[in-house]
């Protein structure tokens, strides 16, 4: 998967940047730049499946060449087996918790650990092999949907690809295709709609049997109809296994059992939705913002699911 990723990598660099979105890029570029900072350290161990919780001890982190800390003393424990959001405004960091969660990026001070192991000092396979990730765009590749999920997990059955696509939801939509599963998709997907291409990519995910899995921003490019049914769905998926949801948009983040919000650096709220309203504090601000927001969109609708 990560190997794959790695590819990936590459084969973007070939690719007009204009049909790939800034996130994509960014990613793209976090990912070539990995291979070095992300390397093992001598004798690093391995990490057993996760089974407690993942906590950011203390966390200190400036990207290079930029002069704001994005997290300052940040400290936080997730426990595992829960849906869990992090919202916050734009630019607070929500994507760079993911980040350092995968090991994409480590901290300048502190640690991140899981079930007490500083990620830092376990081997990236044995990290990664319990995790998957969705973004808010993911590649598909021009070849077989089949082939497409298979990405997630190299040796899948053609059973397991089949058992994905049905818990991502679009295993009807696969079978009503003229070629079902041998339906051969274009590098855009242009064939699908947003929220396809995004059940794909979840099945991707999902054929990894994750433990852990990762959504950063994974239905915010969707209208409101599509993204609603595609967090039922993830929601429904996430049963037994941890989900840690990053996103802006607060509509998503409703049926969660935790919601996180972050500012400045810092978690400053953390609770159910319910108890995040009644607070009246960040959360609810952002919630009354985004409500108005989207009653004036109801107006004036000019969301569009493709890209
Ligand atoms: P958004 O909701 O806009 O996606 P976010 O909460 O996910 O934002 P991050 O993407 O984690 O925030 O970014 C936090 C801060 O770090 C921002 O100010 C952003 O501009 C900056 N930043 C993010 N990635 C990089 C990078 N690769 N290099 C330099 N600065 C970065």
């Amino acid at each position: 998967f990560w190997e794959v990723s790695y590819n990936i990598a590459h084969v973007m660099h070939y690719i007009p940047v204009s049909i790939a979105s800034a996130a994509a890029v960014r990613h793209i570029d976090e990912l070539l730049d990995e291979p070095t900072r992300g390397a093992d350290r001598p004798g690093a161990s391995e990490l057993p499946r996760i089974s407690r919780d993942i906590s950011f001890e203390r966390v200190s982190f400036t990207y290079e060449g930029s002069e704001r800390p994005v997290l300052d003393q940040f400290s936080l424990k997730l426990d595992v087996g829960k849906s869990i959001a992090i919202v916050g405004p734009s630019g607070s960091g929500k994507s760079t918790l993911l980040n350092l969660i995968l090991r994409l990026y480590v901290p300048d001070e502190g640690r991140v650990t899981i079930d007490g192991h500083d990620i830092r000092k376990v081997t990236r396979e044995s990290l990664r092999s319990g995790m998957a990730v969705v973004f808010q765009e993911n590649m598909l590749f021009n070849m077989s949907i089949r082939e497409n999920i298979r990405l997630g997990k190299e040796d899948a059955t053609d059973k397991e690809v089949e058992q994905a696509a049905r818990r991502a939801e679009i295993h009807k939509f696969i079978m009503s295709l003229p070629h079902k599963y041998d339906t051969v998709i274009g590098e855009r997907g242009d064939t699908l709609s947003g929220g396809q291409r995004q059940r794909i990519a979840i099945a991707r995910a999902i054929v990894r049997n994750p433990s852990l899995l990762l959504l950063d921003e994974a239905t915010s490019a969707l209208d409101q109809t599509t993204e609603a049914a595609i967090n039922r769905t993830l929601l429904k998926v996430a049963k037994g296994r941890t989900m840690i949801f990053s996103t802006h948009r607060l509509t998503s983040v409703v049926d969660m059992d935790e919601i996180i919000v972050i500012s400045e650096g810092q978690a400053v709220e953390r609770g159910s939705h319910a108890e995040l309203l009644a607070k009246n504090g960040l959360y609810r601000k952002l919630w009354d913002d985004q409500s108005h927001k989207s009653a004036a969109s109801a107006v004036d609708d000019d969301d569009d699911d493709d890209e």
